[in-house]
């Protein structure tokens, strides 16, 4: 099977932007595993569903109509036809997200899909549970973190980049809220793997941490 370097951590840590650079590094695939959860509560608020009718919930996950178009340096995703790239990424829905996630029929219904992305000639998959559930024998397992303030630090920049001011404090609250969700939900929840290596990117720059992973998986 075509290998797979499993990088998991809080939101915020880097992941998104670093699982980008590393699979168009190596040549490799990409799995924005966060996408598939933000996906599926985006399609439960289209719908209409409320966000704790887990069966109701497990069925527009499984029937996720979704399409990832590759651009050369963005992925912009395609829900029941629709353009969703920007929609996915506002604080509501990935708040929404983050309850969804914690419905195990939600994530048993989205594990197929995402074992789908591994494929010659390999896979950087970015997500919570890559190292511990979806890919266990990942080549290289990466835990990415960073202190929750640098982490809100770097959001609110995204977001002004992106035209969006959003206060740092209440980004901080929110940061602190999702990870208290992430890592207390009995299904799954965020934590290192065992055989997990923890890099602390607080004081890294991108490439810092792109040079590094790219090390590690070639050692
Ligand atoms: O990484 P991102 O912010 O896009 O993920 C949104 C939410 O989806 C997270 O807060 C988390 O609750 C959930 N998630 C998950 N397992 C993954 C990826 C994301 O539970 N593998």
């Amino acid at each position: 099977e075509a290998p797979v370097l499993a990088i998991d951590g809080p939101g915020g840590a880097g992941k998104g932007t670093i699982s980008r650079l590393v699979a168009a590094r190596l040549g490799w695939h990409l799995l924005d595993s966060g996408a598939l959860y933000r996906l599926t509560a985006l399609a439960a608020v289209k719908h209409e569903l409320p966000l704790d009718d887990e069966p109701a919930l497990a069925r527009v996950a499984a029937d996720l109509d979704v399409v990832f178009v590759a651009d050369n340096t963005t992925t912009r995703v395609l829900l029941e036809g629709e353009d969703a790239t920007t929609a996915i990424r506002t604080e509501q829905v990935g708040d929404a997200a983050s309850r969804v996630a914690a419905l195990p029929a939600v994530r048993q219904a989205l594990l197929q899909r995402q074992r789908d992305f591994r494929q010659a000639p390999g896979l950087v998959a970015d997500g919570r549970d890559m190292g511990t559930v979806v890919f266990t024998d990942a080549s290289l397992k990466i835990f990415l973190t960073a202190s929750a303030e640098e982490r809100a630090r770097r959001r609110h920049l995204q977001l002004r980049e992106a035209g969006v001011d959003a206060s740092l404090s209440s980004l901080l609250k929110e940061i602190q809220a999702r990870d208290a969700r992430d890592m207390q939900r009995s299904v799954a929840p965020l934590k290192p793997a065992i055989d997990a290596i923890m890099l602390d990117t607080t004081r890294l720059t991108i490439p810092e941490v792109v040079d590094q992973l790219t090390e590690l998986l070639t050692e």
